[in-house]
């Protein structure tokens, strides 16, 4: 199954470790790429929505990892697409680089999956590739459905989570968060207080919908989800 629906218009492409996005605002809009080799899977979700590769107009990066990056070369030369990251995160990818130091989120299961990351579960490098748009905290994509940018620094210091207004409200996590077994901490984090400040933000944002790049979306009552856990009793919307 490659593409399973989310809301209207808004699809998951099930990568195996990871998942890509896919938004159809008319024009299509790829969240994210999977891992070196991905290319040929995300396209075939394409066609299953009877739609062609080159209607991929442009690739959401939510950051530098090498299983969210991998495939972004191939598929930006395949579709034609323009491409989207924050600055703090692009200027890496530019030069094919998917890491900068990192710890480990809190847990043995976050423990022992980082330690698999160190492995080379995930490669050490991609492909460099062009990255044409810098995204920056608050702006608005009009081409995506008025998809809102919110910049999350902490599990790389140039993080992107994007927060799509339709449905009811969908927030693309990318790795802010996780939800494997139970909704939780990113894998590893640049900085873990920075995390939490992000996810304290995200956690005031309006949104009934949460989809991960690791782990199954929650489908209704996300932001009180991510409110119990991250919210904090300071913030007005609590
Ligand atoms: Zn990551
Ligand atoms: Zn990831």
């Amino acid at each position: 199954m490659p593409l399973t629906s989310i809301a209207p218009g808004a699809y998951c492409i099930p990568l195996g470790i990871v998942n890509a996005f896919l938004i159809d605002a008319g024009e299509l809009t790829l969240i994210d790429t999977g891992t070196p080799g991905g290319a040929e899977r995300i396209l075939a979700a394409v066609r299953q929505l009877g739609r062609q590769p080159a209607d991929i107009r442009h690739i959401l990066l939510t950051h530098l990892h090498a299983d969210h990056t991998g495939s972004l070369k191939t598929l930006k030369e395949t579709t034609g697409a323009a491409t989207y990251m924050h600055p703090t995160d692009a200027a890496l990818t530019r030069r094919g680089e998917v890491m900068r130091p990192a710890k480990p989120g809190p847990g043995l299961l976050r423990w022992l999956l980082f330690r698999l990351s160190g492995l080379r579960v995930v490669p050490a490098r991609v492909e460099a590739a062009i990255i044409e748009r810098e995204l920056q905290d608050g702006q608005v994509l009009p081409f995506a459905g008025d998809m809102q940018v919110i910049h999350t620094p902490g599990h790389t210091l140039g993080h992107v989570a994007f927060l799509w207004p339709r449905a009811g409200g969908v927030l693309f996590a990318g790795d802010i968060a996780s939800n494997m077994g139970r909704l939780g901490p990113g894998i590893l984090y640049e900085d873990y207080a920075e995390g939490l400040r992000s996810l304290a933000r995200v956690s005031n944002l309006s949104f009934n919908t949460a989809c991960f790049s690791h782990g199954p979306a929650i489908v209704g009552n996300a932001r009180e989800r991510f409110r119990q856990k991250w919210g904090r009793p300071g913030d007005p919307a609590l």
